[in-house]
């Protein structure tokens, strides 16, 4: 299927692995033009210059941490304060338990998950709105339909991110811009593998036998892959997606056990 999207400009943040990359590699093969953006440089020029290579559209790659003001300006003076799509990604807070958690540690997650893609979009909706046509994926996760316990945190800011885009989704839609979340259930990254090993050490298996445990319980009995999450999020940026909007779609091999 030919997306209609090929010539436009995408900022894809975190997006040197895992399912940032998935997106990433998703726009570039429908000839999107990319920012990318994620601490480490070396993976990151990495990534860039195999993207480069395989789609053969621009890549301009931002080292810089997207969670915080100065890492956001030198993101955004990269897309000349304009991108047709905006993909919002960062790591998710790490796992513990509700009674551990300080004010400061709310802040983080708050700050990483939820207040960054709003400042991303503050900054890219306008852009957006005013040539009348835009795309926002935020990458959220299935707990924000399904609560994981041990991720209280993750939780907690990414329903707040979820509330924020399901009113603004309605004001933006009239101007051609959609904004939509997608959820990802268990994908095989290198954050699932680490969160193996915590369950592994939890638990006094091995990280094998962690992974076969959790596989045991998503119905298609299988992490998902970032090559399919990048399609759903290439979609969602497509011409055909228009009318999507405001959305929170779950990709978790259907292990969220749910009529709606
Ligand atoms: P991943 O494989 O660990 O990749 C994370 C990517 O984000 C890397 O490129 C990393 O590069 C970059 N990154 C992390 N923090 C950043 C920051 N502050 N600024 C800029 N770049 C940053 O993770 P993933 O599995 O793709 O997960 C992506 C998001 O989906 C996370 O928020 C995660 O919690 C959520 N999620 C994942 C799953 C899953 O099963 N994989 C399930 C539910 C939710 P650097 O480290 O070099 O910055």
């Amino acid at each position: 299927m030919d997306l209609g999207i090929k010539g436009k400009t995408a900022l894809v943040c975190a997006s040197s692995k895992g399912l940032g990359r998935g997106c990433a590699e998703a726009l570039a093969e429908a000839g999107v033009h990319l920012v990318l953006n994620a601490r480490g440089a070396e993976a990151l020029e990495a990534t860039a210059a195999d993207i480069r290579a395989k789609w053969g559209v621009n890549v301009t790659a931002v080292a810089a941490d997207i969670t915080t003001d100065a890492g956001r300006d030198r993101v955004l003076a990269a897309t000349g304060g304009k991108a047709d799509i905006l993909v919002t990604n960062a790591g998710g807070p790490p796992p513990g338990l509700w009674s551990d958690w300080t004010r400061d540690d709310f802040i983080k997650a708050l700050d990483a998950n939820m207040l960054t893609p709003i400042a991303l979009m503050q900054a890219l909706l306008p852009g957006m709105i005013a040539q009348g046509w835009g795309r926002v994926v935020n990458i959220t996760s299935q707990s924000v339909k399904s609560p994981i316990p041990a991720l209280g945190l993750s939780n907690a800011a990414r329903t707040g991110l979820t509330g924020f885009v399901a009113g603004t989704a309605r004001q933006v839609a009239p101007n051609g811009v959609t904004i939509n979340n997608l959820l990802p259930g268990i994908h095989a990254t290198d954050r699932a593998i680490s969160l193996d090993g915590g369950v592994a050490k939890a638990q006094g298996i091995s990280v094998d036998e962690a992974r076969v445990r959790r596989e045991a319980t998503i119905p298609v009995r299988r992490y998902g892959t970032a090559a399919e999450f990048g399609a759903a999020c290439a979609f969602l940026c497509s011409q055909h997606a228009g009318f999507i909007v405001g959305q929170n779609i779950l990709l978790d091999g259907g292990a969220g056990n749910a009529t709606i």
